[in-house]
């Protein structure tokens, strides 16, 4: 029997290390990539690849969580170098690869003059090579069998995977952010599909499947889930009703973000954690911006 090998990839983020993963599952003839990173950061990710030995046109199945340009910026340009490699995405954000001029101008909105320096080209994925993926749909690639789970919250267009033969699962977003070494958890919430009712229930799925370990995008593999996923929504939780209140007296935006970054900062001392990596991972801007727009239309708030 071949081994299944699931392996970390650093995919390097502006140059920082931490902040973006990618997974290469491999059984020695057919090879995957779970998650793929924005196109800025694909030439480390082909770097990285062969490196390990993995020829390219070994790569055959290219599957996000969702179209977050962290997440699937990449796939495009990586269709075009890796000539056996489909790609796989959920039945929402597939449109969007195909046509990611609404996905630009949404981004554009966020991250304005940063959006080359952080993302690189974003290019097409012709829809010949698009796998749309269905809720509980089991994939079988590299030697195992993944099963989609539909997992809205984070965002509308998010899988997790579930790995059945290793009991991994890849998490994407909707399990959060954290950092190797900390028991520290952060609620990634960005405008403008943040919907904490849905979360919580994709967070329900989750705990009902046989997880043995939480593969992050940002950042890395944690095997105490139970409190992993309950710290989470906890937290997210928590900074729903710390934002809830300050928009309810009215504050700006700017003091939000602020008031916010002072909680969550004193929060990760006392569990002795460093913000600086999962500020690249989810930044507090967009972070209480993501809170603020649910919120005010939650509220009915302009
Ligand atoms: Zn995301």
């Amino acid at each position: 029997m071949s081994t299944l090998q699931t392996e970390l990839i650093d995919l390097q983020f502006l140059g920082y290390p931490l902040a973006i993963a990618a997974y290469l599952l491999d059984d020695g003839t057919d090879a995957a990539l779970v998650e793929v990173g924005p196109t800025s950061t694909a030439e480390t990710l082909l770097r990285e690849l062969q490196a390990r030995g993995v020829a390219l046109e070994r790569v055959r199945h290219l599957i996000v969580t969702h179209i977050h340009l962290d997440h699937a910026g990449a796939l495009g340009w990586l269709l075009q170098r890796l000539p056996n490699a489909m790609a796989y995405v959920h039945p929402i954000g597939a449109p969007h690869m195909v046509d990611p001029s609404r996905l630009l101008s949404s981004a554009s909105r966020l991250y304005g003059e940063m959006m080359e320096r952080l993302w690189g080209e974003v290019v097409p994925v012709p829809q010949e090579r698009l796998h749309v993926v269905r809720d509980g749909e089991r994939i079988e690639v590299a030697g195992r069998t993944l099963r989609a789970i539909d997992t809205p919250g984070h965002a509308r267009h998010h899988h997790a995977y579930l790995d059945e033969a290793t009991g991994i699962l890849f998490a994407g977003d909707v399990a959060g952010v954290r950092m190797p070494g900390t028991t520290y958890v952060r609620p990634p919430t960005p405008p403008p599909e943040l919907d904490i009712e849905a979360w919580q229930a994709s967070l329900a799925k989750l705990r009902a499947l046989p997880v043995q370990q939480i593969a992050l995008t940002h950042f890395g593999m944690f095997s105490d889930v139970e409190r992993h996923l309950d710290e989470l929504e906890a937290r997210l939780l928590n900074w729903a009703v710390f934002t809830r209140d300050l928009i309810q007296q009215g504050v700006s935006e700017s003091e939000l973000i602020q008031r916010l970054r002072d909680y969550g900062n004193e929060e990760m001392r006392q569990q002795g954690a460093d913000p600086s990596n999962y500020d690249l991972g989810a930044g507090y801007e967009l972070i209480a911006l993501g809170y603020a727009r649910y919120w005010r239309k939650k509220l009915g708030l302009s």
